[in-house]
């Protein structure tokens, strides 16, 4: 199987790199790298092997591959994907930019959550296959277990997500803001008659200030947030906010006439990596407690129920504390004060894996799989 990754020194890429390495993926594919900026420079060693990197641009070399995974971003899906399928091109796309998401032709996948989906869109011949938004995936992780018993009737979901959510770059920025807040105040910080006015003055100034570098973010996120992520739809929602219905029922095959709202507010934090989101959801009928969180726990092996307790929510269900874990800790789980069907949940999911890097690597292991299947039965 050839293999084209372009995105690869991206934040999502890096990570798909990474559990590539981490489970052998390499093995077994034949791979090749390409830039949009770097082509002819030395790619990444696989093994022993490095090889100049191509030209992400260049569509006759990309048509010699079997399979393009990309984590490069909308702009060139959006340029390089029409231009490599209008030149004949009939491999499989994996792609982890939205720009392809809501088309009919493609498929959005998260195996633990719809593999039959996935399986059948492989029967049917279709060819494009792009990871979910983070936030959606890792949602939709939390709660498998109600959405395959159907007991969802609709979700509201308030978001905490983290710099890296916007990219490599943005990480760094987030660090040198604090950089800036910090070296602000150094020396009140060690003056031990400063008043903490003066520092909290200090840092205010800091934060409105051009100074701070902003150019990546669009606003200051260390001690502050940023209450809007990606494009203004012009009715009060931001389209970060409106991939939560229209992403959750394509991924689940929900048409019309049984699709389940889902709609909140989504903030950028100053959280490094790891988004958390706290939900409300009110369920189609009256579910003992007790059970909700069987029903919870058995969507799937990531799952880690935490108990609505101080010390474990405190320790589990934090950034902090999951950043670089593939578990998907759901914890602050009650019935709300609204009604019995409604119940309050907290839950946090490296964004960089399971909404983002895992579900691709695993569809281009799946891939791996068929093509072997159907070598060997030829
Ligand atoms: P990113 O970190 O900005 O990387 C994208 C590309 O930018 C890189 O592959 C690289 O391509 C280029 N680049 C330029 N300067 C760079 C630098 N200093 N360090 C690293 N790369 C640099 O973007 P990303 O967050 O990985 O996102 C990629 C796609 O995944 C986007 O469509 C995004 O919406 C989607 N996504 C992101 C997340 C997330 O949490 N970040 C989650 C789900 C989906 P060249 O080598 O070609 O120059």
């Amino acid at each position: 199987m050839k293999v084209g990754m372009i995105g690869w020194r991206g934040m999502v890429g890096s990570v798909l790199m990474q559990r590539m390495h981490e489970e052998h993926d390499f093995t077994g594919i034949d791979v090749s790298f390409f830039s949009t900026s770097q082509a002819g420079e030395a790619g990444p060693a696989i093994g022993n092997t490095t090889a100049p990197l191509l030209d992400a641009h260049n569509i006759k070399v990309l048509a010699e591959m079997d399979v393009i995974v990309t984590c490069q971003g909308g702009d060139y899906t959006q340029k390089v994907h029409p231009e490599l399928r209008a030149a004949g091109w009939d491999g499989y796309w994996i792609d982890a930019a939205s720009t392809l998401r809501m088309s009919a032709d493609s498929t959005i996948v998260l195996d633990p959550v719809n593999s039959d989906i996935i399986h059948s869109a492989l029967q049917a011949g279709k060819k494009d296959f792009i990871g979910g938004n983070c936030t959606v995936s890792l949602m939709m992780m939390g709660l498998a277990g109600l959405f395959k018993e159907d007991v969802v009737e609709w979700v509201s979901s308030m978001t905490y997500q983290a710099a890296s959510g916007g990219g490599a770059r943005a990480m760094r920025e987030l660090i040198a803001q604090m950089g800036s807040l910090h070296g602000s105040v150094a020396d009140l910080l060690t003056e031990k008659d400063s008043t903490i006015l003066s520092v909290d003055d200090n840092i205010t100034a800091v934060l409105r200030s051009a100074a701070l570098p902003t150019g990546e973010c669009g606003a200051a996120l260390a001690g502050s947030l940023i209450p809007w992520i990606d494009a203004d739809l012009e009715n009060g929602q931001s389209k970060e906010e409106w991939k939560a219905q229209a992403e959750t029922n394509k991924i689940l095959e929900r048409d019309q006439t049984d699709f389940i709202p889902i709609d909140g507010l989504c903030v950028r934090i100053g959280a490094m990596r790891s988004h958390s989101q706290a939900l409300t959801i009110k369920l189609r009928k009256d579910i003992p407690l007790a059970e909700i969180e069987q029903i919870i726990s058995a969507g799937n092996q990531w799952v880690d129920l935490v108990p609505n307790q101080k010390e474990p929510s405190i320790d589990r269900l934090s950034p902090a504390a999951v950043s670089g874990s593939l578990n998907i800790p759901v914890g602050r789980l009650r019935k709300m004060s609204f009604g019995p069907e409604y119940i309050s949940a907290f839950t946090v999911g490296d964004q960089l894996l399971w909404g983002a890097a895992e579900p691709l690597r695993r569809m281009l292991k799946l891939l791996g799989e068929r093509m072997l299947v159907n070598a060997k039965a030829s």
